[in-house]
């Protein structure tokens, strides 16, 4: 009867042993593939799996507690975005004047007035004021509204409505 019990006992702690060493195993492999999804560094990688394979859960603790916050998907994710909304910030213009906002072909400012784009008088595309030639047709501009950019055009009565871009 006790040599039974003992037997039965036997087994499960050999149960319990191999399952250890699988949960162990299986830590090791999550951890190799958890930091491979958030460095790309080598030297990383044999720490991270070394410290669970040393110590076991509390290896597996500290990599958690240690390793990096985001997977390198999401870093690049995040730098899309990010990348996104400054691009989207940069399309938003102002007025430089009253820092309303004001479409990107718009000649002058609809709420104080000021010049913001000059026609290219040869070929009538938009031009940046402190653009010294049309980069569209080659045309060096003569002194106009450039030289006093601040100058609020009322009465430019040519700019009708072609859109060019
Ligand atoms: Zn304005
Ligand atoms: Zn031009």
């Amino acid at each position: 009867m006790n040599t039974q019990i003992a037997f039965l006992l036997q087994v499960i702690l050999a149960f319990m042993g191999a399952y250890l060493v699988a949960f162990w195993f299986a830590m090791v492999i999550w951890t190799y593939y958890d930091i491979r999804a958030r460095s790309q560094d080598t030297y990383v990688y044999v720490f991270a799996t070394a410290l669970v394979l040393v110590f076991h859960v509390f290896g597996l603790l500290l990599y958690y507690i240690l390793r990096p916050r985001e997977t390198l998907a999401e870093a690049y994710e995040r730098s899309l975005e990010e990348e996104a909304l400054l691009r989207e910030m940069d399309a938003r213009h102002v007025c430089p004047a009253c820092q309303q906002r004001v479409e990107q072909d718009f000649l002058l400012c609809p709420h104080c007035r000021q010049q913001l784009k000059r026609k290219c008088a040869q070929c009538d595309h938009m031009l940046d004021l402190n653009w010294d030639i049309c980069p569209y047709c080659g045309r060096t501009p003569d002194t106009g509204p450039r030289t006093k950019p601040r100058r609020p055009v009322s009465a430019e009565s040519e700019q009708s409505g072609q859109r060019v871009r």
